[in-house]
């Protein structure tokens, strides 16, 4: 699954690209593509031909695009292996294309979403009540990520404090913080020298207040990197870690020595994924009995 930075990237590329852009036709090409759309592709494609794109917008890994009157905003999901690409409009089809969307300007390029597992998809969606950003209603549940100026850290830490689980859960959970996924939960927790099942009743101020810095400065080393590629035409997720991969300090380093402390690093099964730490950097909590 790719994370909030790939989506970073690509929301990038999609404003430098697609912002501003009238739509002149959608061809939607593959059914499951628009499987989320309540109307169906017939529907997907009239609703959306015509309608002038804003500004692409993102909540955690998140991506939506606002449409001018601020009625409805296209909700992007990139699922497992979907790509939002911008193309030359003569250039030939990819061969996972699923929906294919037409400008009415003459720039020679058009939006495409290519997926080879169609466990993504686009959707049209009513905005949020009160959102001047588009929010679609359907994630208007979904919490600010931690890059985005109106997160409420107070709040956050409040909420860490007030609930019975486990730090990396809490990371996790998109109803308190969105855009952390299992890479960047593990990096951060390596950083901040604190065991994935430490309970967050046990986090002081100061702590959880750290643990957020990480957080913070995991996904902006991993967007610098990822930086270069805002140049080029090409807007692509590149699925699970990708160019970031080079920049990892915990995850995927089973056995590897922990560049801190140099003790093999150690990889556990954890709610049907892997957690990766440094049995020697980050202690697990004592159970109480
Ligand atoms: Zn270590």
């Amino acid at each position: 699954m790719p994370e909030l930075p790939e989506v970073e990237v690509v929301r990038r590329g999609l404003e430098r690209w697609v912002a501003g852009r009238t739509v002149e036709s959608v061809e939607v090409l593959h059914p499951r593509a628009v499987r989320r759309h309540p109307g169906g592709g017939a529907d997907f494609a009239a609703r959306l031909g015509g309608r002038t794109i804003g500004v692409p917008r993102r909540r955690g890994k998140y991506l939506w695009l606002p449409l001018e009157g601020r009625d409805l905003s296209v909700l992007g999901h990139l699922g497992m292996s979907g790509q939002l690409l911008v193309q030359p409009a003569d250039a030939p089809d990819e061969k996972h294309l699923r929906i294919r969307v037409r400008f009415a300007d003459d720039a020679g390029t058009e939006l495409r979403f290519v997926d080879q597992r169609t466990f993504g998809g686009l959707s049209l969606h009513e905005v949020a009540a009160d959102s001047a950003d588009g929010l679609p209603d359907v994630i208007a549940h979904i919490a600010r990520d931690p890059l985005d100026p109106l997160f409420d850290e107070t709040a956050y830490h409040l909420a860490l404090r007030a609930k019975r689980t486990t730090v990396k859960r809490a990371l996790l959970d998109q109803s308190l913080i969105s855009g952390v996924g299992n890479i960047y939960a593990d990096e951060a927790l390596w950083r901040a020298r604190l065991h994935y099942e430490r309970p967050t009743a046990t986090l002081t101020r100061p702590r959880s207040a750290e643990l957020l810095g990480h957080v913070r400065d995991v996904m902006n080393a991993a967007l610098a990197v990822g930086g270069t590629s805002f140049d080029s035409l090409y807007v692509n997720v590149n699925g699970e870690s990708g160019y970031f991969d080079r920049s990892l300090d915990a995850y995927g380093r089973e056995d590897e020595p922990c560049r801190r402390c140099g003790a093999p690093m150690r990889r556990r099964a954890w709610m049907n994924r892997s957690s990766y730490f440094c049995p020697r950097c980050q202690r697990a909590p004592r159970v109480s009995s």
